[in-house]
């Protein structure tokens, strides 16, 4: 498990379909935004995937921009977190380095 020492970002740049990190330990993660949105750590978020699917929603505008999701902005918080504003303008996802890194492992 990474410690708080090694979970640093070189750096962090947008990539094609999605966000690539590379670590101060050598690890390089790529994280696709369709999979970053999926697991945004908001609260909304975390509510919305204990739900049971509902087979009568409605496809809204938001659904189809939430297939091709796209970071508008990544807002450093403080030296171990950025939140995104997605252009579905859902912006209160909080991404802690330790979670972004988590993300890109393999599960
Ligand atoms: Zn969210």
């Amino acid at each position: 498990m990474a410690d708080g020492v090694t979970l640093k970002p070189l750096s962090l740049k947008r990539d094609g379909d999605g966000l690539t990190i590379h670590w101060a330990d050598g690890v390089v993660s790529h994280l696709p935004f369709r999979l970053l949105r999926k697991q945004c750590p908001c609260a909304t978020c975390n509510e919305e995937r204990q739900k049971p699917p509902d087979p009568f929603r409605i496809i809204t505008d938001k659904d189809i921009l939430a297939a091709s999701p796209q970071p508008k902005q990544m807002i450093p918080r403080g030296h171990y977190a950025y939140q995104i504003v997605w252009n579905d303008g859902h912006d209160t996802g909080i991404y802690t380095l330790e979670y972004l890194r988590k993300l890109g492992e393999p599960a």
